[in-house]
């Protein structure tokens, strides 16, 4: 069975936060999942595949063709793909899109982080941005806008994105620099 990360290496322009903000966080977790299996003997109940992706930008290209060419493995085999992208473009509360089957384990996890605005991750998420019908941090749908769309649509693996981000209340449609030639990080 597989457990799958990824997230795209190409950018419109700099892409300091889109996508190397997602990069970063990549790496850095396959560096660490390697210091745990080298050196704290750790081993990975199951499979765990990381992927680089060229042409996100683009139109998917890269994860959409890995999918159709892999996808008879992958419907049996993936138990979840997990997408960063952006995975920081503020520092005011956690934010999630994912499919329903894995609320429950988002909103688990979320318990176990400490935020960096005190707490945990949860209590700051349920704190900024609740659902309006119960008491419950805010979860959004996934759409098409990044490469979990040909998992979850094309091949029906569950599927999430997180990142952390700005306080709505701003009525920002993005971060100001999102896909110009000013997203650089000097
Ligand atoms: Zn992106």
């Amino acid at each position: 069975r597989y457990v799958i990360l990824g997230n795209h290496h190409d950018a419109w322009v700099f892409g300091a936060l889109d996508p190397s903000s997602g990069t970063a966080c990549l790496l850095e977790i396959a560096r660490v999942f390697k210091v745990l299996v080298d050196q704290h003997g750790w081993k990975p109940r199951r499979s765990i595949v990381f992927c680089s992706w060229g042409a996100e930008e683009y139109g998917l290209i890269g994860s959409t063709e890995w999918v159709e060419e892999n996808m008879k493995s992958l419907s049996s085999k993936a138990v979840v793909y997990l997408n960063v992208d952006i995975s920081v473009q503020g520092n005011y509360v956690f934010r999630a899109k994912s499919s329903p089957t894995l609320y429950q384990v988002i909103y688990d996890v979320a318990k176990k982080i400490p935020d960096p605005n005190g707490g945990s991750l949860y209590d700051i998420w349920l704190k900024r941005n609740p659902m309006k019908e119960e008491s419950l941090p805010y979860i959004g749908n996934l759409g098409s806008g990044s490469d979990y769309a040909p998992f979850m649509v094309t091949a029906g693996i569950s599927s999430l994105d997180i990142r952390y981000t700005y306080d709505s209340a701003t009525n920002l449609s993005s971060y100001p620099l999102y896909h110009s030639m000013y997203e650089t990080s000097i």
